[in-house]
């Protein structure tokens, strides 16, 4: 039986993107070869990497408008060294939002590169809410946030006006919500999390604020020589980045950005509704900063644990256990993940309010 996913990532993906992936990886468009064989310059993998980068800016509202959609190798990770080895002058120094592990992992990289300024941090208090009144330096190179904190369950429900480019990890929110993206100078995001299989990496840059830096760039970390190949410097990652284009096309099929988000709305709406009702439950995040794809939430009696993961257990769900730096349990309600199978987690609260 197919389990209720709530993994954080890698995550749910529609079942109809496994069931076209799977039967390409037998026969890839009726050729008679599967697609984990073919070359990646065969003309019907370009016309797979043509479309997905093209689907991208299409669904962000970002076509013509200077931007320039990428998949590369290194996970949202390696985004953390290449946005300040393309974007942080020599001697520059860049500004940072803290929101937690991932901003924090991305701050450790730009200090490679040169200073970095910390505009506000919610460190404090174990990243439990998102910092909003901050100022950001003018001198900066630019200006780099967290869109949606995976671990700590908060999201930003606004980003700051700054004359810095602007530019965000949108790793585990990415084609979940309508923003204006045409705010962002770059956007970057691993596959994993609401597009795709583990093993490509997205990133969406404005062109016109490359080339500024003045130092030399290694090939593989120059988004220059990445738009330049077309994202085929080296051998692009064929197999993940079919499979974000199957996503992509089902989101597109959907109605877009637009449309799942209302269903995203839902979903969450569903869960904190009872989270908040739930007299055994309290939610870990601010409720203004709440994520809607990953709500974290503990046990007010962890005497209670044992009984509730039995029965989550048993209604067929599966990865919500929490991350060991907050604990309790985490609920990741990414795109493809239906509105039942929050009711289901919804249900199974219920009844251990019952049990008790
Ligand atoms: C998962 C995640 C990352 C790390 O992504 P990798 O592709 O594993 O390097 C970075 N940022 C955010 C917000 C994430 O959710």
């Amino acid at each position: 039986m197919k389990k209720h996913n709530y993994s954080a990532g890698p995550c749910i993906l529609p079942q109809e993107v496994f069931e076209k992936s799977a039967a390409a990886i037998l026969d890839f468009n009726h050729s008679g070869l599967s697609i984990l064989e073919i070359s990646h310059r065969s003309k019907d993998f370009v016309a797979v990497m043509d479309e997905a980068r093209a689907l991208v800016l299409e669904l962000l509202g970002l076509e013509g408008k200077g931007y320039q959609a990428l998949f590369m190798h290194g996970g949202a990770s390696l985004e953390f060294l290449m946005v300040p080895c393309n974007l942080m002058k020599q001697d520059g120094k860049a500004a940072y939002l803290d929101t937690g592990t991932w901003a924090n992992n991305a701050i450790k990289e730009a200090k490679f590169f040169g200073e970095t300024v910390v505009a506000a941090s919610s460190k404090e208090a174990n990243y439990s809410f998102i910092p909003k009144d901050f100022s950001i330096p003018a001198d900066a190179d630019y200006f780099h946030c967290t869109s949606n904190n995976t671990i700590f369950g908060t999201q930003m429900k606004s980003f700051p006006e700054t004359n810095v480019p602007l530019v965000c990890d949108m790793s585990s929110d990415i084609f979940s919500r309508t923003i204006d993206f045409s705010k962002f100078d770059l956007i970057y995001a691993g596959a994993q999390k609401n597009m795709g299989p583990a093993g490509a990496t997205l990133a969406v840059v404005k062109e016109a604020i490359l080339g500024k830096t003045g130092r030399s760039i290694p090939s593989m970390l120059d988004y220059q020589k990445h738009i330049a190949a077309e994202s085929m410097y080296n051998t692009p990652a064929v197999f993940p980045v079919y499979a974000s284009l199957l996503t992509l096309q089902w989101l597109k099929s959907l109605g877009g950005i637009s449309a799942i988000e209302k269903i995203n709305e839902q979903k969450a709406a569903l869960l904190y509704t009872e989270i908040d009702r739930n007299p055994l439950f309290k939610g870990t995040a601010n409720i203004e900063d709440r994520s809607n794809m990953n709500a974290t939430f503990l046990l007010n009696d962890e005497a209670h644990a044992p009984l509730f993961d039995e029965l989550w257990k048993k209604a067929g769900i599966s990865g919500i256990p929490g991350h060991r730096s907050v604990g309790g349990y985490r609920a990741s309600m990414y795109n493809a993940l239906p509105l039942e199978s929050v009711q289901v987690l919804v249900d199974v609260m219920k009844e251990l309010e019952t049990k008790i």
